[in-house]
């Protein structure tokens, strides 16, 4: 699809969904109107893609493929060294606590040339759960291991349980438990039926972040990583999207990778990674599938999680390459960045986006 069409397809598509809603959407946002990063030009090998956070994680896992890694095996290098880091306070050691200050990490993994996954969810005190979730893949019949399982699973394969709480993020939960009300991610029976929230600004309060990971490599052959401690000041025992495959990763060796970062309930309804890679199957590039996932985000959500002018409040990103080494990350809003790795070297880029602001 050209760029022409889609403008006027989405602006199109986005007033017929608001007039659908009976009018609940309001004004029709800004969107696609400034200038947007053009699309990827023709693919080149090899190739990593990581959300913004993960620079560094992208250069490592270039020089692994160079020495002849796997694919995944290269991404899950890059994403150790942000799990590692406790200046991350999204991944790993370091990662935001849940409500009750105990920090729970998601993790999935996904190997494009064997087409096997493996995932972790609501992990405690393993600093790295990518490596356990490969483990998952490898070394079980299954794909998913949640909790205590996950744990035990983690133990039996000798890895160290440590404090992932660091002081700065036990600082930050106290913070928010002291300082919160009605900030969280519970809903009171009257605001249940579906209206728009009687609370100002987002339902409720949390800090994204994420390390998504994909790679390429010279034969075309991928691999994928999602990892994270998910959404701060969860639910205990909440799972997001980054270990479920099909919406924070999803990976097949003969299209593509897509993963994603941000409000993961939005990518568990809607299989948001799967439809990515299914809509390259059928041809659309990088750029425009990343973008189609959004429009199906924001056509699909919620009263309760909108703002001002119908606009969704939570904000997801995608990151997407094809076999051929094309690339892609696009954001809900305007402003967000990606992490890339080809021949020029490891840098941030643009994300195209669906709408130019925010609501406020
Ligand atoms: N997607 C993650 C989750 O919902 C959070 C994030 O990316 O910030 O758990």
């Amino acid at each position: 699809m050209n760029d022409k069409i889609s403008k006027f397809w989405t602006r199109r598509r986005f007033l017929e969904t608001a007039a659908a809603a009976g009018g609940a959407m309001i004004a029709a946002p800004r969107q696609l109107a400034a200038a947007q990063p053009a699309a990827t030009p023709p693919g080149r090998r090899p190739l990593i893609i990581a959300s913004a956070n993960g620079v560094a994680c992208t250069a490592r896992a270039m020089e692994r493929i160079a020495a002849g890694d796997d694919p995944l095996d290269a991404a899950i290098a890059g994403v150790n060294l942000v799990e590692d880091d406790p200046n991350d306070n999204s991944v790993g050691l370091g990662g935001l606590p849940n409500e009750d200050g105990v920090v729970e990490l998601d993790a999935s993994v996904m190997h494009g040339p064997s087409h096997k996954a493996g995932a972790v969810a609501a992990l405690r005190n393993i600093r790295n759960p990518s490596c356990v979730a490969r483990l998952v893949m490898q070394r079980t019949n299954h794909v998913l291991l949640v909790g205590e399982g996950a744990l035990r699973f983690a133990r039996a394969h000798g890895f160290k349980e440590v404090d992932l709480l660091t002081d700065e993020a036990r600082r930050e939960w106290l913070k928010w438990k002291e300082s919160h009300s009605d900030k969280d991610a519970w809903i009171a029976p009257e605001q249940a039926g579906g209206k728009p929230s009687a609370r100002a600004g987002t339902p409720y309060e949390h800090t994204w972040g994420t390390i998504h990971c994909s790679a390429v490599d010279e034969k075309g052959n991928l691999g994928g990583v999602t990892t994270t401690s998910g959404l701060s000041y969860k639910i205990p025992g909440r799972v997001g999207d980054s270990p479920i495959i099909g919406a924070g990763l999803y990976v097949d060796n003969a299209v593509g990778a897509a993963g994603s970062t941000g409000f993961g309930e939005a990518n568990l309804r809607n299989c948001s990674t799967f439809l990515i890679v299914e809509l390259m199957r059928g041809g659309m590039g990088p750029r425009e599938a990343c973008l189609e996932a959004l429009r199906r985000i924001a056509d699909r959500t919620e009263p309760r999680h909108r703002g001002k002018g119908g606009l969704p409040i939570n904000s997801v990103t995608f990151y997407a390459i094809t076999k051929d080494g094309r690339y892609a990350g696009a954001s809900m809003y305007s402003g967000a960045r990606f992490a890339i790795c080809d021949h020029r070297g490891a840098r941030q880029e643009d994300c195209a986006w669906l709408f130019e602001r925010k609501p406020d």
